[in-house]
């Protein structure tokens, strides 16, 4: 059977730094391409998927420093890079760009019947196609100037949302967001400092100890990770 491909960014080792998996050895694969256009994207060399960027999986495994070029691949020759690689951690966290542009059931299936947990981390502004036991990160994006609408479907299916905040909009924006769902299917809640402004810091972890909520601080920035 013909696997989906993906349009491949970046693929390193590292420790995730974010949400409930903070620590956890991660083999990150960042893929390319996102409309969702955020102010304050800190990928914004993945938004386009420029057909003169396409390279082969050697010169993007190459390169050590932010660029918009890409390769494709299937999910059964990506674990054949991360042999090649000699990775060894056993959590994959898909990233983007967004990466749910592209439908991930079959890397995500293959991923875990090879013994592996995986993470998605998305905008929630496109349907999520993926393993059930795949564990959902939804950074929700509210009035980005791509124009994208947050799914309710992507909200029903997060496991826990990490909220990009500054300012008390941002909380009132994902409130609003909470009302889409359930009682009984309030995912966990993590607020995570825009660019880790001392304000911004501040005004976290103000609001989660008021809320009961919990601080995601992108730890691997501290520790000088990618
Ligand atoms: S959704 Fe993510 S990758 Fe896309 S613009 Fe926003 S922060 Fe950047």
């Amino acid at each position: 059977m013909q696997q989906a491909s993906l349009k491949v960014n970046e693929v390193f080792e590292s420790l995730q730094g974010e949400g409930s998996y903070t620590g956890a050895p991660s083999i990150f694969v960042r893929l390319q391409g996102c409309p969702v256009g955020c102010s304050w994207c800190d990928t914004k060399h993945t938004w386009q998927i420029n057909l003169e960027d396409e390279s082969s999986s050697e010169d993007v495994m190459a390169q050590n420093f932010e660029s918009s070029q890409w390769f494709t691949v299937t999910p059964a020759s990506l674990f054949d890079l991360f042999s090649q690689q000699g990775y060894v951690a056993k959590h994959i966290v898909i990233t983007g760009g967004e990466p749910c542009m592209f439908d991930l059931r079959d890397l995500t299936e293959l991923a875990h019947s090879l013994g592996y947990t995986t993470q998605i981390e998305t905008s929630g502004t496109f349907e999520i196609l993926c393993s059930s036991k795949t564990w959902v990160t939804v950074s929700p994006k509210v009035n980005m100037k791509g124009g994208y609408e947050m799914r309710e479907d992507a909200l029903l299916r997060a496991n826990e949302i990490k909220h990009p905040v500054a300012m008390q909009k941002h909380i009132d924006e994902l409130d609003s967001l909470l009302t889409l769902l359930p009682k009984d299917k309030q995912p966990l809640i993590y607020l995570q400092p825009i660019s880790q402004q001392k304000r911004a810091t501040d005004f976290a972890v103000k609001t989660c100890i008021q809320r009961n909520w919990r601080l995601s601080l992108q730890t691997h920035k501290f520790i000088g990770l990618e």
